[in-house]
Formats: structure tokens, C-alpha cells, sequence
């Protein structure tokens, strides 16, 4: 009797009230395509795209953990009685693969993992232990968040911190008994599905912010899926390839399309913002290679180059740009380095 009450309280509840609860708001972008748009997290999710097929669905990317990407399935069912048929990773971050376990356990008869080769290897070389090391390094951040609590001058911060905790404490325990899903489905340059409604361009267009980037091109609904290889936040240059990013930007803008859905923040029109990245990786490269030719340290270096690109590109990108920009200096400064 008590499951009747609950499913009929279930039932009367408004849509609204449910939608709050979602870690992705859904938004339309072409006939049968989605951008997924992650909500703000404690681990970042990362977006992503859904795109219907006559037999099933493609899904791009699957966010950080398990529990993120059995929230969108359960958001996809809402849209679709398909299965989903293919998963792509379009890199190995955590924030795009961690939640791959979800899939083949909702659709145990068959889900096909893509990725480009290099991916599939950098989750086994690096994303495995980048987990084994979460484990341990967590509880210390959980520690932090604990003390930050209890220092916290009102109400509202602690309500803020309070949260993060309970966020960080449920993603030790999924990081726990998490099942690493490796793709199961790799390719070289491209994998292009056909189907009578659509074709799906799968490509490794260069090496970039991996060396195992894919975009997801749809050639018809001139939509292009981006990763992390452009998005609308701060680039991190963490796995990157400074020079080659931007010759892969120059070779994705080339593609003919309208729409970006991209890794973070909101579904893009037109190209602009690959004009804005291409930019930022050469004036990054050449003051890092000028302070690097006067002979500055590392530290100079961060602290002249990032005031140089603060001045001209911190309206660019999002808030958080003052405080990343010094990592993508030390990036340049290691990569002109070595080259040298
Ligand atoms: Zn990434």
C-alpha cells in the first residue's frame, strides 16, 4: 500500500519540481540531436550530446562518475524509448570516460565503447592510476572541506561547503568500487556511421588538448561535438600539445557546420571561439618563448606572461581564466623547454 501512496505522490508531483533534481538540462540543437549540459558539480561532469539513430542512440562522453551517467540515461529515457547503441569518449579525462560502467550495465545486450586508439590506451596507462591516486589523495581533501566547515563564517558558506562534502564523500565511495570500462571499439582517423536519416563522423583530426581527441561531426545537421578540445571555459593544457592544437582547430573549423556542442559550458554558434583559442595558444606560445629565450625563470615567466594575457583575454574567457592562465604558462614554458 505504502509504494501506491509513494508512486501516486510520484505521479502528482510537477515536472518542475523533478527537473530540479537532474544534473543535466536537455537542450534541443537539431532535429533528433541534444546537447546534455552539466550542472554544476563538486567532480565536474562534463556535457553530453545525444544523437538519435533509427535503431538506437549516440551518446557522447559520460562524466566523471557511474551515478552522472545513470542521471542521464534516466534523462535520455525521458526522450526516447531507444537503446543506447554507441557510446564515443572523445578523450581520457576523468571527467569524460569515469561514467562508461553505466552504460553496458543499463544495456547489457550489447553497447559498442568508441574512441580513438590513443585513448583507449592513455585510460589504461594513465586514467587507472589517476583513480588508484584520487583514492588515496581524497580522504585529505574530504579533511580540508571538514576544517573549512568548521571555520566557515555563515551560515550560507557552511551550507555551500556542507554540500561539497556530501558530494566528495559520494564520489570516494563510486571512485571506490568503480569498474574502469575500457572502449571496446577504436579506430585511426575516422568511424563514420551511415544510416538513412543521418551520418555521424567519428574523426581524429590531430593531436590536441590529448593526443587522442575525436570530434563528432554531423555533416547534414552541421553540428560538431568538441570534447575538450574547444569548449567555453579556459582551455587546460594539462595532456596537451600546444602547436598541434592549433593546427587541429584549423582543421575542425574547416568542417562545415553551425552548432558546437562542446565538453563545458553552453551549446556555441558559428566559430568565433575557434578564432579566440587559436589566438590565446599563439600569443601563449610566443611570450613564453620570448621570457624562455631571455633566459627567465619559471616563475618570472608565469608571473609576466600570465599578466600579459590577463590584460588581453581575461573578458574572453570565463572567470575562473586569472586564476588557470599560470598553469598554461608552465605548460608553454615546459613545452619550449624540451623542444629546445
Ligand atoms: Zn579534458
Amino acid at each position: 500500500m505504502k509504494r501506491f501512496l509513494l508512486l501516486a505522490l510520484f505521479l502528482l508531483l510537477p515536472g518542475r519540481w523533478l527537473a530540479a533534481e537532474d544534473l543535466f538540462e536537455i537542450k534541443p540543437v537539431a532535429e533528433g540531436v541534444y546537447a546534455a549540459i552539466a550542472k554544476p558539480a563538486y567532480r565536474v561532469n562534463c556535457n553530453a550530446a545525444i544523437i538519435l539513430l533509427e535503431d538506437g542512440v549516440l551518446v557522447v562522453d559520460t562524466h566523471s562518475k557511474p551515478s552522472a551517467a545513470r542521471a542521464l540515461i534516466a534523462q535520455i529515457k525521458k526522450l526516447t524509448d531507444k537503446p543506447v547503441k554507441y557510446v564515443v569518449n572523445t578523450h581520457f579525462h576523468y571527467d569524460h570516460y569515469q561514467g562508461n560502467e553505466a552504460y553496458p550495465s543499463a544495456w547489457p545486450a550489447g553497447i559498442e565503447i568508441i574512441s580513438s586508439e590513443a585513448t583507449r590506451a592513455n585510460i589504461q596507462r594513465l586514467g587507472i592510476p589517476r583513480i588508484k591516486n584520487e583514492i588515496v589523495s581524497m580522504p585529505q581533501e574530504i579533511a580540508s572541506l571538514k576544517s573549512e566547515l568548521e571555520k566557515a563564517a555563515n551560515a550560507e558558506k557552511k551550507e555551500a561547503i556542507r554540500k561539497n562534502l556530501i558530494q566528495a564523500e559520494a564520489y570516494l565511495a563510486e571512485l571506490k568500487t568503480m569498474r574502469v570500462t575500457l572502449p571496446t571499439m577504436t579506430f585511426d582517423r575516422s568511424l563514420i556511421l551511415h544510416r538513412n536519416a543521418r551520418t555521424v563522423e567519428i574523426l581524429w583530426l590531430g593531436r590536441a588538448h590529448t593526443d587522442g581527441d575525436v570530434w563528432v561531426f554531423l555533416p547534414k545537421e552541421k553540428v560538431l561535438v568538441t570534447g575538450d578540445a574547444l569548449h567555453g571555459w579556459t582551455p587546460f593544457m594539462g595532456d596537451s600539445y600546444p602547436y598541434d592544437w592549433i593546427q587541429t582547430l584549423d582543421a575542425a573549423e574547416k568542417l562545415d557546420f553551425d552548432y558546437v556542442i562542446s565538453g563545458h559550458g553552453d551549446v556555441m554558434q558559428g566559430k568565433q571561439k575557434f578564432e579566440l583559442w587559436k589566438q590565446y595558444f599563439r600569443d601563449l606560445m610566443d611570450h613564453t618563448a620570448a621570457a624562455y629565450g631571455d633566459g627567465t625563470s619559471l616563475e618570472e615567466a608565469k608571473k609576466r606572461v600570465s599578466e600579459l594575457l590577463i590584460s588581453k583575454y581575461a573578458d574572453k574567457f570565463d572567470p575562473n581564466f586569472p586564476r588557470s592562465v599560470g598553469s598554461n604558462v608552465a605548460k608553454a614554458y615546459q613545452v619550449i623547454a624540451i623542444a629546445r
